[in-house]
């Protein structure tokens, strides 16, 4: 039996152009999210619990209640500093979150990282008992001496983070060239969706009749990735056009449920069954 949780941890608004981008190349895209003045409606910070026999799965841990704190973001940062506004309140925390579903965060047994941006990463500490997935390249990211620049927030991370890389052994897996198994039964993988940071990765959950894709921030939305569009921040326009066009053959393959960390309607979704339809 799995099940799958879409959960959220506040909101958050970006800029118009950062949901969008106008342009392609990143210096460009970067500076138009700077002066942008538009922002976003308030969008939800999602993360996924999905239930499995072989334990229970976290996917990302949303944003810290603390984010908004003088002092949380690096003041030096202009990005982090002006263009994110976040409302998450203590009892939005991942933590609470799960206990109020029912959840005790300390019998989480997996938490996969789709990536490391603060707003994924800000409940690692709810989750001292439980193994950290995320990939190697991510894990490389979070260790370089540009990872605060690039909107890893690794001062907050507890002493005790020690997350395992994983590198996409388990084969070809769909309209993805490489897979990550991470149960035994094949049931739940991880691939691969580089763009928005270079070691993103979304999880592909088989239902048996179908599939749920959670996609993290590989796009922003469902209309994003029907689209192709690529975010303002990303970091490589090329490789997260790839990506969505990955996950869109995989919505062609097999009925699939599309989840993204900032849409809206990702628990509609999830809850009413809704496959995303890819048109030709
Ligand atoms: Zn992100």
């Amino acid at each position: 039996m799995i099940k799958v949780h879409c959960l959220a941890t506040g909101w958050v608004q970006i800029k118009i152009h950062h949901q969008v981008a106008r342009f392609f190349a990143r210096p460009a895209r970067v500076l138009d999210v700077l002066t942008d003045k538009k922002w976003s409606p308030k969008l939800p910070i999602g993360c996924w619990l999905i239930e499995h026999d072989e334990g229970l799965i976290l996917v990302d841990t949303g944003e810290s209640s603390r984010a908004n704190d003088k002092g949380y973001q690096p003041w030096w940062h202009p990005f982090m500093q002006f263009c994110e506004r976040r409302g998450v309140k203590k009892h939005e925390e991942v933590g609470e979150v799960l206990k109020a579903n029912g959840f005790d965060p300390l019998h989480i047994d997996t938490v996969v990282m789709t990536h490391m941006h603060g707003d994924h990463a800000g409940g690692i500490a709810h989750f001292p008992n439980s193994r950290f997935v995320m990939s190697q390249t991510e894990k490389q990211a979070i260790n370089a001496p540009n990872a605060v620049m690039n909107g890893y927030l690794t001062m907050h991370y507890p002493d005790w983070f020690k997350p395992d890389g994983i590198a996409f052994n388990d084969g070809a897996f769909e309209s993805f060239e490489q897979s990550h198994k991470l149960t035994k039964d094949g049931k739940i993988r991880l691939v691969p969706t580089a763009g928005h940071t270079l070691g993103h990765l979304a999880v592909v959950v088989d239902m048996g009749e179908y599939d749920i894709l959670i996609g993290g921030d590989a796009s922003y939305s469902e209309q994003d990735m029907l689209a192709g569009n690529i975010d303002g921040v990303c970091i490589d326009g090329h490789l997260h056009q790839q990506s969505t066009a990955k996950m869109r053959q995989l919505c062609q393959r097999k009925p699939t449920i599309t989840q993204f960390a900032y849409d809206e309607k990702s628990e509609y979704r999830l809850k009413n069954k809704v496959f995303t339809v890819v048109g030709d």
